[in-house]
């Protein structure tokens, strides 16, 4: 018989019942240190005073009122955003999924009106960007896309790192987009080398491309900037965002350049839940929290103790690890053993970490994780590898 649940997830048997910071306790009162964050959601940690309390204060105010009327902190938010980033303007959406299509729809538009038939996007190889038929058609994976079609149109995907096949289709004369992640999350933390995105820029440039970067995992601080691409000081065109901006509350956005948005007048798109009272208020207590320098320089110091500890982890292990990679607080195990085994074996000394493809096994704690907390779970996980058979 058919679970109540739909089985679409693997899941693992625990249930949590609370949550404190990088913590997360059991219904059984095991207490686990959290490296997942809900796969990079939970930014600040679990219930963090200032979120429950810009929560809590809107839900005692107003927690729903439709986009036909002005909204306060979604006002706020936008604001906020633009001030950051390169952004002139900004939707919001309730999740990674929603800003991806929006995204892709933004940028057909844009050629639309512009009298040009360029539908295609050019994506990568090992890409996730949701699993709307927009998002698997994106990331073109076979695993996701089998038993789905026919596949929406429009979308290639091209091997990773290559550049000629890059340079090749960005070419043709119907591609009007690029879209990438910075740094792969499902994908295996891939990160783009800032060499290439700078190349992308200018790839874009060259052929009038629009550049859409998904953020989706890698932004809101995890990498040690506010937006992962800052790193390389080039700025795209469209910025999906999701994840982290909520903290844990549903909340997405698509942000832009005011030519890549212009196309996107009243009627062109809409949301019911999209920038509700509710997800904004806590949206901007998270955006006053991590787009600060201060934090920002922390988050780079304790991704620097991680992955100190991590290389450790590895060098110790070589049976079960054969490298650290990643950005920030975005880390991945690349495994020798299986990521799954890792993952159990991780559970088995209570601390919860994701796996990835490309046998990576992925650490990504909330923002805010504490110093002794990066201690612990090195030591767990060289525990957890301590404690593994591996076979063949
Ligand atoms: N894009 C990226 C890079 C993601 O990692 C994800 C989710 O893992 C998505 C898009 C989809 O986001 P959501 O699950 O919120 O719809």
């Amino acid at each position: 018989m058919i679970p109540s649940v739909l089985p679409t997830y693997n899941r693992a048997p625990l249930s949590f019942v609370s949550g404190e910071g990088s913590w997360l306790v059991e219904q059984d009162g095991r207490r686990f240190l959290d490296f997942g964050a809900g796969i990079a959601v939970n930014a600040l940690g679990h219930a963090h005073p200032d979120l429950v309390q810009a929560l809590t204060d809107q839900a005692g105010k107003l927690w729903h009122v439709s986009n036909l009327y002005q909204i306060e902190p979604q006002q706020r938010l936008a604001d906020m955003l633009v001030d950051k980033t390169f952004a002139d303007t900004v939707f919001f959406t309730n999740s990674g999924t929603e800003s991806c299509e929006l995204a892709v729809k933004m940028a057909r538009k844009y050629r639309h009106d512009r009298g040009e038939d360029r539908p295609v996007i050019l994506t990568f190889e090992g890409s996730f960007h949701g699993r709307s038929s927009a998002g698997i058609a994106a990331a073109g994976s076979e695993k996701m896309t089998r038993g789905f079609g026919p596949c929406l149109p429009g979308f290639q995907s091209l091997p990773w790192g290559d550049h000629e096949a890059l340079k090749s289709a960005a070419a043709q004369p119907d591609v009007g987009a690029i879209l990438i992640e910075p740094v792969q999350g499902e994908g295996g933390i891939r990160p783009l080398p800032d060499q290439c995105l700078e190349g992308l820029r200018e790839l874009c440039d060259e052929h009038g491309l629009l550049l859409i970067l998904d953020e989706v995992q890698c932004g809101m601080g995890r990498t040690g900037k506010l937006f992962a691409h800052e790193w390389a000081g080039v700025n795209p065109d469209i910025m999906m965002v999701a994840k982290g901006i909520g903290g844990g509350f549903p909340l997405g956005a698509v942000l832009a350049t005011e030519k890549a948005a212009q196309a996107m007048t009243a009627g062109s798109h809409g949301s019911t839940y999209g920038g509700n009272p509710l997800a904004c208020a806590v949206g901007c207590k998270v955006m006053e929290i991590v787009a600060d320098d201060a934090f920002l320089s922390q988050v780079n110091r304790k991704a620097g103790q991680l992955r100190q500890g991590l290389e450790g982890v590895v060098a110790s292990h070589p049976d079960v690890f054969e490298a650290v990679r990643g950005a920030g607080l975005m880390l991945g195990l690349k495994c020798k053993a299986a990521n799954t085994d890792v993952v159990q074996a991780c559970y088995d000394e209570e601390i919860l970490t994701v796996p990835a493809a490309d046998n990576v096994v992925r650490l990504l704690p909330p923002l805010t994780v504490t110093d002794a907390d990066i201690s612990e779970a090195v030591n767990r996980l060289d525990a957890a590898a301590s404690g593994m058979t591996v076979h063949g």
